[in-house]
Parts: C-alpha cells; structure tokens; sequence
C-alpha cells in the first residue's frame, strides 16, 4: 500500500510518519526534503520556504519515488501526485491554539506563522486532498492532546476500514473571532504577532 502522510506543518507529519512506517514495516519517505536536496526548488525569502521552481523535474521524481509498493510518504507537496499512485491519505490535524506554540517553538513569526495556523482553521489540506485524491481514500486524525503511539493505533485502525474518516475536527466553529482577525492581521504585516 502506498500511504501519504500530509497536514500543516507542526502537526506531527514526520514524527508520525516514521512511527506508522515502523510498525507496518513499510519504508518512510521524506517528500519535501527529496525535493528540497534534489535542487527543484527555489527558497523565497518573502515568504521563508522553499517553493517549487522546476515542476516538470519535480514531477519525474515524484513518479520515481512512488514506484516502490509499501511506503508512508512525508509531504506537503500534494498538488503534483497522481491520484492514482495513492492507496490512502492522512491528513493530521492539530488544535490551531497548540499548533500556534509549536511553530513559535520552531522559531516561526509573524506572516509565516500566521499563514500557517490560518490554514489549519481554513481546513487547506484536507480540502485538497479531497479535491485531489477523493474523499474515499482520506483518513482525517485529530491528533491534539494524543501521543505519537495513539495517533499511529488510530491510522492502523482505519486504514483496515473501508469507510473514510472524515469531519474529526471543526476548528472554524470553535476559534474566537478575535484569535482570526489577529491571526489575519499579522498575515497581512498590520501587526507582528497574535
Ligand atoms: P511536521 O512534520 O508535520 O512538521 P513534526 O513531526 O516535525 O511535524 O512535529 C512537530 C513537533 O511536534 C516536534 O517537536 C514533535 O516532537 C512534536 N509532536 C509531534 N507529534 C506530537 C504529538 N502527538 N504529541 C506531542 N508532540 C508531538
């Protein structure tokens, strides 16, 4: 089976991604940072990430790396997979107030962390990973206040039910108001910090 890992980052992709990977004995791959060290990106010093700049090449590699059977994919690259070569996506989710300290304690500030935490609320990578591979193929895991080991039972779990697992969190419906607007602010630059 080919599993994806994907979610903000700081929502526990790696960590969980290598435990998965070593209880079902599968091998652990590292999307983003192969893209990264392969030279297809371009680091953007506005938004402090690496971006892709070569998509064709991107694309060849991705292809590559999803030759083998029996891998847990790590990335947030997920606009460029074929559906097709993707058995089932996780997508980890994080309470956006405890994802917040976790990339402060990253060292992210302002715009970078803001856009991310906003994504998180807004859903980004569920609804694109819907949009892209289906919602029968998509696990969505809370994984707040959870350990590593509860979070990898949970995928292991559902990945033997043929029912997606979707609807886990609500984040929109349970932020304050005030938490958005700052958030959005300090994306815009109109403040530094939440
Ligand atoms: P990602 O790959 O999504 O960016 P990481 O796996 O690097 O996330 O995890 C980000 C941080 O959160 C790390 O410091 C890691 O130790 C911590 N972490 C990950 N999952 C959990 C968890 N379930 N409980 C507590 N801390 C976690």
């Amino acid at each position: 089976m080919r599993i994806l890992i994907t979610g903000t980052p700081g929502t526990g992709k790696t960590c969980i991604g290598l435990e998965l990977s070593r209880r079902l004995n599968y091998e652990y791959i590292n999307l983003n940072e192969i893209l990264v060290r392969s030279g297809v990106c371009k680091y953007n010093p506005d938004i402090d990430t690496h971006e892709i700049a070569d998509t064709d090449r991107a694309i060849e590699i991705i292809d590559s790396v999803l030759s083998r059977d029996d891998i847990v994919v790590d990335t947030l690259v997920i606009s460029l997979i074929k559906p097709e070569d993707i058995d089932k996506v996780v997508v980890l989710r994080l309470n956006p107030k405890i994802l917040l300290e976790r990339l402060r304690l990253r060292g992210w500030r302002g715009r970078k962390l803001c856009e991310n935490v906003l994504a998180e609320i807004l859903d980004y990578f569920l609804v694109e990973s819907i949009n892209i591979f289906g919602e029968d193929k998509v696990i969505e895991i809370d994984t707040s206040n959870k350990s590593i080991n509860e979070v990898v039972n949970e995928i292991i779990k559902l990945l033997s039910s043929s029912r997606p697992r979707l609807g886990a969190v609500s984040w929109l419906s349970s932020v304050d108001s005030d938490f958005l607007v700052k958030l959005d602010m300090c994306r815009e630059g109109l403040i530094d910090d939440v």
